[in-house]
């Protein structure tokens, strides 16, 4: 997979990049991050990126050449890689679109600033909006990683045999069962007996249980879609009795 990021803040993203589960992927060549910096593309003395907006009002608007001479810098991997724009109004962002990009070898990923990019820009060069979230960000940089990470996990090799996203909240519809390690006692709060049973089928019921249970508790309208057993379905009843008692 490789990632091509056009942003005017460069370092931002690199930072991330030092650390942890990327750094690993991109040493080890399961990933590559290549980051533009548009700055590098703009003309004029100061190099600016950004200019007035026709039609008036407050804020700046990144002007499209640079973003289009930087786009047009960007070697494509394949023919049909994904230019990506990072905005509050785009789809929004979930685990079962990064599968879907995971699958990509190459996604050029455009990151706005200020009241974000000249309309054009959008309409010429991009081929998805996608958003992470109903909240307005500085700049689509944190965007940017938000994907970059949550794709880059489902890459094969990435996390290794030991870390398995399959049982990740969302994998299944669900979210995931709570989590313990040592010690055994915390502040007085005890591990749940069953984990320390070593009886594999019966932690396997349990943890499912406790996923339902979350999902009903927390997120309810995840339940909707989920992909549910006779057996989830038993449990479901139990858990809506019990809540209907208390
Ligand atoms: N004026 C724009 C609007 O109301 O739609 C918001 C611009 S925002 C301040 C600047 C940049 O941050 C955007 O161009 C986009 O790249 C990024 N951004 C902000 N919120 C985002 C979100 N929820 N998801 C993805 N990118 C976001």
């Amino acid at each position: 997979m490789r990632y091509d990021v056009l942003t005017i803040f460069p370092e931002m993203i690199r930072a991330y990049l030092k650390e942890g589960i990327l750094a690993r992927a991109a040493k080890r060549g399961l990933i590559e991050v290549q980051v533009t910096d548009i700055r590098a593309f703009a003309g004029g003395a100061h190099k600016n990126t950004d200019d007035r907006p026709f039609g008036g009002g407050d804020g700046m608007v990144m002007k499209p050449g640079p973003i289009y001479r930087a786009l047009d810098s960007v070697p494509r991997v394949e023919e049909n890689s994904l230019v990506l724009l990072l905005t509050p109004q785009g789809k929004r962002f979930d685990q079962e679109m990064a599968w879907e990009l995971s699958r990509q070898k190459q996604l050029i990923l455009v990151c706005g600033r200020y009241e974000g990019i000249d309309e054009r820009i959008r309409e010429l060069c991009v081929d998805r909006e996608l958003s992470i979230g109903d909240y307005v960000l500085s700049g689509g940089e944190l965007a940017a990683l938000v994907l970059m990470d949550a794709v880059s996990r489902l890459v094969p090799g990435v996390l290794g045999g030991q870390n398995s996203t399959q049982e990740d909240s969302f994998e299944d519809g669900l979210l995931e069962y709570p989590h313990y390690t040592r010690p055994r006692v915390f502040m007085g709060r005890e591990v749940p007996e069953i984990l320390l049973s070593g009886d594999h089928e019966k932690i396997r019921q349990w943890r499912r249980a406790q996923s339902l249970k979350r999902t009903l508790e927390k997120r309810p309208d995840l339940l909707q879609k989920a992909q549910l057993t006779g057996e989830d379905g038993a449990i479901l009843e139990k858990l809506k009795e019990g809540a209907e008692k208390q």
